[in-house]
């Protein structure tokens, strides 16, 4: 019984070699060789058309007396029989080869080894060979693939030339696309760095100025005082300036804020009342109408917009002007509007106000202790809350300036 398990484990194990032999190099020569060993072969196809027959097979026709479907279940029937008057023990076993024809082998038990031993060395040297061949292939065809990538990431400023393949378009594209925004990027950079520079330095000169005349002596005692109301105007100017440039960078950090439902009207009234002294000094009204408005925000960068808005609503208003915030519904989006009844933006710099340090009226900005960020913050607060701008202002009749949220659900 266990020589019978032996046999049958060598039968299988040839019919696969055969079968991987054929299946490599599907030529009738090749189960010549292997025939020679002392193994019969025979091959027919699905139909069982004969292809191949090495001619020591005499055990009977297609199927063999296997069910041809029981085969392709199978993939491998193996079976044994006493064959001649010597009664020598023959093993058969039928597979199906890759290209769907069926290959059996027929075997004496007494020869088994023989044929391994002789079919082994063939096989395992053509495996080597087409390890061989597919490395040495593999590394021609990366080189070949590769190259001209690295060629195009050598010259990433030319990298729209030397695209190599199609598919590697939106990938040049967007290596481009970054490329623009960084050097934009870098052009507000450099920008803002000489503002900010320019912002600084004036209210410094003045400050340095009225102290270096009351250090040496040079201010008469009834100028002192106003002296020193301007060096507090001019430090009060430098404080807002940086308050504002800290405010902007906070705003361009990528880090998520605290959202939190927040009721769009209770900042309007809290900005009017916070703003109400100022207001009245510049002889403006300010007031907060419309009605509770609940939206996804954080609280202090919506209140730091509401305030901002209202802030410039009264410092470019006339005496006797006002200030409207207003809270409501707009098809479904909850809206803030800060209306004024003030100078008005001419229309050539409508589309520029939201720039950092672009002053429409650079002499009333200058004047009322403007910083030329105020907008800017706006604009970066409302991108934060997914939040659109709408602007709409004429001039000497005043300006209107709605903020919309996303709908509510
Ligand atoms: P600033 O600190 O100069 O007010 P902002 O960024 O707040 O800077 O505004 C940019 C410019 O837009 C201002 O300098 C001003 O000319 C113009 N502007 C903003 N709001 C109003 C408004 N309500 N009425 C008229 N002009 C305005």
């Amino acid at each position: 019984m266990v020589f019978d398990n032996r046999n049958e484990d060598e039968i299988k194990m040839i019919a696969d070699m055969v079968t991987a032999v054929y299946d490599t190099d599907a030529s009738i020569e090749v189960l010549n060789a292997i025939a020679e060993e002392g193994v019969s072969i025979k091959l027919v196809t699905s139909n069982g058309d004969l292809l191949f027959e090495s001619g020591q097979d005499e055990r009977g026709e297609y199927p063999w007396g296997e069910d041809i479907s029981a085969i392709f279940e199978k993939g491998r029937i193996v079976s044994s029989g006493k064959q001649g008057t010597l009664g020598i023990k023959t093993y058969y076993c039928t597979c199906v080869a890759g290209n769907g024809n069926i290959i059996r082998i027929a075997m004496d038990s007494n020869i088994a080894s023989r044929v391994i031993s002789g079919v082994l060395p063939a096989i395992i040297s053509m495996g080597i060979m087409i390890l061989i061949i597919s490395v040495l292939l593999s590394k021609l065809l990366t080189k070949a693939l590769v190259d001209p990538i690295v060629a195009m990431a050598d010259d990433l400023d030319n990298i729209e030339k030397r695209v190599p393949y199609p598919e590697l378009k939106p990938f040049a594209d967007s290596i481009v696309e970054s490329q623009k925004q960084t050097r934009e990027n870098e052009r507000i950079r450099q920008e803002f760095t000489a503002n900010v520079s320019h912002e600084l330095k004036t209210p410094l000169t003045s400050i340095s100025g009225y102290a270096e005349m009351i250090e040496n002596g040079m201010a008469r005692h009834e100028d002192i005082q106003e002296f020193a109301g301007k060096i507090h105007n001019e430090s009060g100017r430098l404080i807002q300036l940086i308050h504002d440039i800290i405010k902007l960078s906070e705003l361009e950090e990528p880090e998520e804020v605290l959202f939190e439902e927040v009721d769009l009207f209770g900042v309007a009234e809290d900005t009017v009342h916070l703003l109400s002294f100022n207001a009245a000094s510049a002889g403006i009204t300010i007031q907060a109408i419309g009605n509770r408005q609940m939206v996804q925000g954080n609280r202090s960068m919506l209140e730091e917009l509401v305030y901002n808005l209202c802030d410039n609503g009264i410092r470019y208003n006339c005496i006797g002007g006002s200030v409207t915030v207003k809270v409501f519904d707009l098809k479904n989006h909850p809206a803030i509007e800060v209306s004024d009844t003030g100078i008005g933006i001419p229309k050539e710099h409508l589309g520029r106000i939201f720039e950092r340090f672009y002053r429409a009226d650079k002499s009333r900005s200058k004047a009322t202790g403007g910083t030329g960020l105020g907008l800017a913050i706006v604009k970066h607060i409302a991108i934060r809350h997914f939040a659109e701008i709408k602007v709409e202002s004429n001039v000497g009749i005043g300006t209107k300036i709605t903020v919309v949220f996303p709908a509510t659900k």
